[in-house]
């Protein structure tokens, strides 16, 4: 099959696109004809590496990708070869306290597609039956492809772990990227009042297309704790989704007391000082998660083939373009998701 792989980490350059043995879906597997991959920061950081990082080479990246089963493994029943499918990443043994309890995202044996095992860019993919869900007749591979990681993510944070309602007050800080613009539209769906801060008004605008109700222009107002203050009648936010990290101190600030602070990364780094007076004197909680159970996926998936929630294309790829996609991601300037094409040659 062609793929794209790396033998060695480093920058774009050491992405290959070339043949590899298909693979062979074991018990409980299936092969998927992938069409459609996209694009995570995940996908960066695996391909630059980190200290202790073990991958099986050639690696193939990727978590997220939607295409149709073309072979069943022994065992696997309720599917037939040609369904569409859209891909769960999150890999949990299913046998473990964590997973018995419904928390596939806790497994003692977790894994990641794309990270601890090869992953969507590439025409073919076995992987446990489990992770695959039925994907509509009507709704495109690009767009599940583009909706699986970045909605699954936020829907777990906002919805399972931040438990959002009607009327509360949701700070989202960052306005363009992949878990931020599913994290304004799922806030939204929930009934609360979203406020956005972004780096510029280009990337303001597609939060206020995306149901945004207050926007912050950080390159205008430095100062964005205390507009939020401003902007809440000096109450803060009740919910704060910060995926940034360096900008918690900030965002302990802009906190209503009582507040609850949800994470699922550090776009901005990994360590960072906080001041533990505001959390005690506040009385605020911090909610981190890390992709999302078995559940939530069918939830959230099934609001986006509705069209309740919609994911954000920037730019489509052909997988043999694998390189240039990376290279565009990592420049930040994209609006919403990069996905990658995956034709028959
Ligand atoms: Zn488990």
């Amino acid at each position: 099959m062609k793929a794209v792989y790396f033998y060695q980490h480093g920058g774009p350059d050491v992405l290959e696109f070339g043949r590899v043995s298909t693979p062979e879906p074991g018990q409980g597997y299936v092969l998927v004809r992938l069409r459609a991959a996209s694009l995570n920061r995940l996908d960066l950081w695996v391909r630059q590496g980190w200290p202790g990082i073990k991958l099986e080479y050639p690696h193939i990246p990727g978590a997220d990708g939607a295409g149709e089963i073309a072979v069943l493994g022994a065992g696997v029943s309720g599917w037939s070869i040609g369904d569409r499918v859209v891909i769960n990443a999150n890999l949990s043994c299913g046998s473990c306290d964590y997973c018995l309890s419904g928390f596939e995202n806790r497994c003692r044996k977790w894994g990641l597609l794309g990270e601890t095992q090869r992953g969507t860019y590439a025409q073919y993919l076995a992987l446990p039956v489990v992770n695959v869900y039925p994907l509509p007749a009507e709704f495109s591979y690009e767009a599940a492809a583009a909706a699986g990681l970045v909605f699954h993510t936020a829907w777990h944070s906002l919805i399972q772990r931040g438990q959002v309602r009607r009327g509360e007050t949701v700070l989202v800080v960052g306005a363009s990227g992949g878990v931020n613009t599913a994290s304004i539209q799922i806030a939204k769906f929930a009934g609360a009042r979203v406020i956005v801060v972004g780096a510029d008004a280009r990337k303001l605008a597609l939060a206020e297309s995306l149901g945004a109700d207050v926007l912050i222009d950080r390159s205008r107002d430095e100062n964005w704790a205390k507009a939020v203050y401003q902007v809440t009648e000096k109450r803060g936010a009740d919910v704060i989704i910060d995926n940034v990290g360096t900008t918690f101190p900030q965002s302990f600030q802009a906190a209503a007391k009582g507040g609850r602070i949800l994470t699922v990364g550090n776009t901005g780094g990994a360590r960072f000082e906080i001041d533990n007076r505001f959390i005690f004197s506040k009385h605020l909680s911090i909610f981190g998660s890390s992709m999302g159970t078995r559940q939530d996926f069918a939830e959230v998936m099934e609001l986006v083939f509705a069209r309740k929630l919609n994911p954000v294309i920037d730019r489509s790829f052909p997988l043999s373009d694998a390189r240039a996609a990376h290279e565009y991601l990592e420049k930040g300037e994209q609006l919403g998701k990069v996905t990658l094409r995956i034709d028959d040659d």
